[in-house]
């Protein structure tokens, strides 16, 4: 694997990727793509880049030895990237980051973006503050419904957000809307994509600026292995959730080239692979044209896109980047599912083993690294991609567990405890412990 060289020149991984767009994209596809082709290697960019890293979103993120959890489970050492720390609370504003800094290379006063649970649009809107861009964040109705603090955080920062009324009214929807949006402003205006998704360049240049999540942890494992007692100095495996694919990708791209170390993608398995309400693209898809690009799509037997579920929206999306499809074609890296109740439970459990509150979206690695890690060895480790805190699920995990999110007046005076299992309970003061 020490040759890997993907995407070829027109954005093709193997039979996937490549760009399917109209003719009036073309242009803007092209030159965005001789944009980001110019300034790439460019030592100006790469620096500003860093530097927006390091001073706005914090890094380098830490990686930490989930010792008491690791303990429990019985097996391979866990240790947790950090992305959560980030500024924003997930991994998304790595990328948002460089986009929006071409996009001010290019002249474009305006940038759009896509957005399903609303932690892209917070991205982008937060990088446009800092720009003095302007910014419109497509968002499809249901989801505005569902997400309504990141509607006003966006709004906060100063973004329009436009609610999306097609479809079904979720995250593909707001996807056609942004590209029908490009097609109508080109001139001005720069499509910031949240993942590693639509056509070439973005699955490229998405994970090119997600890949400092795996560049970092190449030079941090090392040191984190020896002082926890682990003989090989990079991990046995990688775990990462997969939506889009963008935090696998920024973890799994520069691992790909060691072979000691499996690459594993977690996708939502919602109520079950084989309940039809999931949201599992490379399990349960086949090969189709999406957004722009080749891949894995959830669809029937006449093309049409099928509704997909999960408990966390961040991977409710039909599609997958096109290098994950390739990456599991040619077995480089393996996918597998995890359900909702399962991501639920691991939420529960990194909460309380660790004091860590994980987004429900990385709640679906962690609980693939609970299973995999008894059946390995004390020395060996796990490496797990934390994409983003969990503070936007605290709600849904509270309506999940029927608990009293806001403290209505029955359980005002009382001591509110926590307990080993969820749900979590209240407790009378004074009743005996
Ligand atoms: C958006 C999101 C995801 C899913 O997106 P990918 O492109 O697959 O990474 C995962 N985790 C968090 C915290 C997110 O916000």
């Amino acid at each position: 694997m020490s040759s890997y060289q993907q995407p070829d020149q027109r954005g093709h991984f193997g039979p996937y990727g490549g760009s399917f767009v109209s003719e009036t994209l073309t242009h803007a596809i092209n030159e965005l793509r001789e944009a980001y082709a110019r300034y790439q290697h460019d030592p100006d960019f790469i620096a500003e880049f860093q530097r927006e890293l390091a001073h706005f979103v914090g890094r380098p993120s830490p990686v930490y030895h989930a010792e008491r959890m690791s303990r429990e489970l019985g097996g391979a050492q866990i240790f947790l990237k950090r992305e959560d720390l980030n500024h924003t609370g997930a991994h998304k504003v790595n990328n948002t980051i460089g986009q929006a800094m071409l996009a001010r290379r290019m002249g474009k006063p305006r940038v759009i973006a896509e957005t399903g649970a609303g932690q892209h649009g917070v991205a982008t809107a937060t990088i446009c503050a800092r720009y003095g861009l302007e910014c419109v964040v497509y968002m499809g109705s249901e989801d505005i419904k569902r997400q309504s603090p990141n509607v006003y955080r966006m709004k906060l920062l100063g973004a329009t957000v436009v609610p999306v009324e097609s479809g079904s009214k979720t995250l593909k929807d707001a996807l056609n809307e942004a590209l029908r949006d490009w097609v109508a402003n080109v001139d001005n205006t720069f499509y910031i994509i949240g993942t590693v998704a639509g056509p070439h360049p973005y699955p490229m240049m998405v994970r090119d600026f997600q890949s400092v999540i795996g560049q970092e942890s190449l030079v941090q494992m090392p040191e984190m292995l020896a002082r926890a007692g682990c003989h090989a100095p990079q991990p046995d495996a990688v775990l990462a959730c997969v939506g889009g694919g963008s935090n696998a990708m920024g973890i799994f791209h520069p691992y790909i080239p060691h072979a000691g170390t499996r690459l594993i993608g977690v996708e939502a398995a919602g109520l079950g692979l084989d309940s039809g309400k999931h949201s599992a693209s490379l399990q349960r898809g086949s090969p189709g044209v999406l957004h722009g690009n080749r891949t894995y799509v959830l669809q029937d037997d006449n093309g049409q896109v099928t509704e997909t579920h999960s408990i966390s929206a961040g991977l409710d999306y039909p599609g997958v980047g096109p290098e994950h499809a390739y990456l599991k074609d040619i077995g480089r890296a393996e996918y597998v599912g995890v359900t909702d109740d399962q991501a639920l439970a691991a939420f529960h459990h990194l909460c309380r083993t660790e004091g860590i509150i994980p987004a429900l979206e990385s709640s679906h690695a962690i609980a693939y690294a609970m299973q995999l890690a008894p059946t390995l060895r004390r020395d060996q480790s796990l490496l797990v991609c934390l994409s983003g805190r969990g503070d936007k699920d605290i709600g849904t995990v509270a309506d999940l567990s029927h608990a009293d999110f806001y403290c209505r007046p029955s359980c005002q005076g009382q001591a509110v405890k926590g307990g080993s299992d969820q749900p979590i309970t209240l407790v009378r003061a004074g009743a005996a412990a």
